[in-house]
């Protein structure tokens, strides 16, 4: 945690907020907070600041709260990426989160488990705990938005064209001729396939859609390895 997230409710007057739970926790035992220590702390989709412990005690820690900046810019992101299998999922999410991700649609795909959609980390609130969890990884107030989409043909065929308007839409595939751009710094769409791949039918249908294949080099990656690396290639902000 290099910086609390505070939201709403944490706040007891306009400048002072107690954190308890999983936050108090981590004060305590990691970052051995005292009273009278400044600490990183940002407003949830607002600023970045400081937060001056005035009275730390078993059940919670008194902050004078001062925001000060904005949180760092959002990736020009569309990430939309098939349905990863649970146990990867979490990590991923915080992954993208900790990046600058702000907009992650999750596909059905061919190869994508029917039981990955039941897992309870795509509840509304294991969601947004692991995006807090990345946001606070790297410092970002700005919860990312997640879309659910169970069906892959309407979803590629009725709203991935809007999406894919004005960005350079790209379908990460491995084996394909085109190596995967660098420093584009602009918007892009991004599909990633999950664990097996997208099929050659999904990838035709992606690349009728308006996106272009690209791959990364012989060495086939997880998708929790080819998120990073594709980011950190696409944009310097990740870099
Ligand atoms: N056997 C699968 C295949 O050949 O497509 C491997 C899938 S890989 C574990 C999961 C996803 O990560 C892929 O669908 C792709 O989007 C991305 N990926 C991993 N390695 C890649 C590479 N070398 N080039 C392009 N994309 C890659």
């Amino acid at each position: 945690m290099n910086l609390a997230l505070l939201f709403a409710e944490d706040f007891v007057s306009a400048d002072r907020a107690v954190l308890t739970g999983r936050r108090l926790a981590h004060l305590n035992s990691v970052l051995k907070a005292a009273e009278g220590d400044l600490l990183p702390v940002g407003l949830v989709n607002g600023d970045i600041g400081t937060g001056r412990v005035l009275h730390l005690t078993d059940t919670g820690a008194t902050l004078q709260v001062e925001l000060t900046e904005p949180p760092p810019s959002p990736l020009p992101l569309t990430l939309i990426l098939a349905m990863p299998r649970p146990k990867m999922f979490r990590r991923v999410l915080q992954t993208c989160a900790t990046l600058g991700a702000k907009d992650i649609w999750l596909i059905n795909s061919y190869k994508v488990e029917k039981s990955f959609w039941q897992t309870p980390w795509l509840s509304a609130e294991n969601l947004r705990e692991n995006m807090v969890l990345g946001l606070e990884q790297a410092r970002d107030t700005v919860l990312p938005r997640v879309h659910i989409r169970k069906l892959f043909k309407p979803f590629v065929e009725d709203e991935l064209p809007a999406l894919l308007k004005n960005t350079r839409a790209l379908v990460a595939h491995p084996g394909t001729n085109t190596p995967c751009p660098v420093h584009i710094n602009q918007p892009v769409t991004l599909c990633i396939g999950p664990e097996g791949g997208f099929i050659p039918y999904e990838v035709d249908k992606l690349v009728e859609a308006g996106c272009e294949a690209v791959h990364l080099g012989r060495r086939i990656l997880r998708v929790e390895t080819a998120v990073p690396v594709l980011l950190s290639r696409l944009f310097d902000a990740c870099g």
